[in-house]
């Protein structure tokens, strides 16, 4: 096993080891976290809608626990899957507007079974190069051919479409939202790519479900695209605040997916408290507008704040916020500098993001306030002028 030690020795010479670090929560005050004795405002969690410590959705999750015990006991084809299922995909369904939705754990697991389900060797998936790795790991799971298109370049995905048109299936998938970079699809120009090659098109919603939409159905609803989507991804771990992910779609799509998707047949299913929490959460996406609302307004107010900063935070409206920074080292001791301020924001570096755009990824969420996030960029412009990222 020396190899280990030695890789690992040359990544911590280029910045770019990583170690678990202790987080806990303060109750009621999902805006926060703890390291060690300081409680820190949180600008490195997803989520978004502060529901994490919604005392419904415990108390909810809380009697699930109580009633229906601790674990599923099997997987869903088994003897796990319990009615709290079926009452969520239905609630998920109608929010969707759509025939027919399914669950399962994660989100990681939702993108390597629907991709490994829908196409195989001899098919061709179409990703953008910014996309989530899940969606990565599911192409290379299907044995499909990758064929990765430049960031939101439709010009290259329309040649790469071009180039491989005599293939079997072919499976157009992007984030809705990008997760490092907080920018848009364009998924109108992606509707008319998938019509005119006869392409699939699938959209992850895991950034952009709960904070779009009229009822926080997505991006794909906000841009009035929704039934062109073949499959429509989300995760209950972001702006829901609790765990697990859908996938909506066709009663077909369903059914297939039912059967083929590996990570959902050959896993436990999830425990009833945790699909219980999600249903709970899924009613208060829809009816607490003013957490989208409030989420909105700090959106607005911090990209403005750091930009009057002199920081690039660059075009868009998501609660995604990044400040690239290059270099891992430097990006590492801002994130520290951070920490002594009193903020928790974590440095991405490269395999997560491209090779030379370690970054910060500031994310925001429905509980941070004006005069939190106001005081916050006050001090981010400070450490950025200490340590030369930012000059006057
Ligand atoms: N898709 C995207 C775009 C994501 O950012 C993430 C989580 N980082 C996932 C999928 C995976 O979701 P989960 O955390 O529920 O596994």
């Amino acid at each position: 096993m020396n190899w280990m030690e030695k890789e690992l020795e040359a990544m911590a010479d280029a910045s770019l080891i990583r170690s678990l670090r202790a987080c806990s929560s303060i109750p009621k005050c999902p805006g926060y976290t703890v390291r060690g004795e300081r409680a820190l405002l949180n600008l490195s969690s997803n989520d978004y809608l502060g529901l994490s410590q919604h005392p419904s959705i415990i108390e909810v999750m809380r009697e699930a626990l109580l009633i229906e015990g601790a674990g599923s006991g099997a997987s869903r084809l088994v003897t796990g899957n319990r009615l709290a299922y079926g009452r969520l995909e239905e609630a998920l369904s109608d929010w969707q507007n759509c025939e027919a939705a399914l669950v399962f754990a994660n989100g990681y697991m939702a993108n390597s079974g629907v991709i490994s389900a829908l196409v195989r060797r001899g098919d061709v998936v179409f990703s953008d190069q910014l996309n989530h790795a899940s969606i990565v790991d599911g192409t290379i799971l299907s044995r499909a051919e990758l064929a990765r298109y430049r960031h939101n370049d439709m010009e290259h995905l329309r040649f790469l479409l071009s180039k491989y048109r005599d293939k079997r299936r072919k499976l157009i998938v992007t984030d809705a939202v990008f997760s490092m970079d907080g920018d848009q699809a364009p998924l109108h120009e992606l509707v008319l790519l998938k019509h005119e090659y006869g392409a699939m098109l699938m959209v992850d919603e895991a950034h952009s479900g709960g904070i779009y939409g009229g009822r926080g159905e997505g991006l794909c609803h906000e841009l009035g695209v929704q039934n062109e989507v073949d499959v429509h991804m989300g995760t209950f771990s972001k702006s829901f605040g609790v765990y697990g992910a859908y996938v909506c779609g066709s009663h077909t799509l369903i059914r297939w997916l039912i059967n083929k998707a590996r990570p959902l047949i050959y896993s436990t299913a999830l425990p009833p408290s945790l699909v219980a929490g999600s249903t709970k959460a899924l009613d208060l996406v829809q009816t607490e507008h003013w957490r989208r609302e409030r989420l909105h307004e700090a959106i607005m107010l911090f990209r403005s704040s750091l930009s009057a900063a002199g920081f690039d935070v660059g075009a868009g409206d998501s609660p995604i916020v990044p400040i690239i920074i290059g270099d891992n080292d430097m990006a590492l001791r801002f994130s520290n500098a951070l920490e002594d301020e009193g903020i928790a924001a974590v440095a991405i570096r490269p395999p997560t993001v491209p090779d030379g755009t370690a970054r910060i990824r500031f994310s925001l969420s429905a509980a941070h306030t004006d005069k939190e996030l106001i005081a916050a960029t006050a001090r981010i412009r400070t450490v950025g002028l200490q340590l030369g990222v930012l000059r006057l």
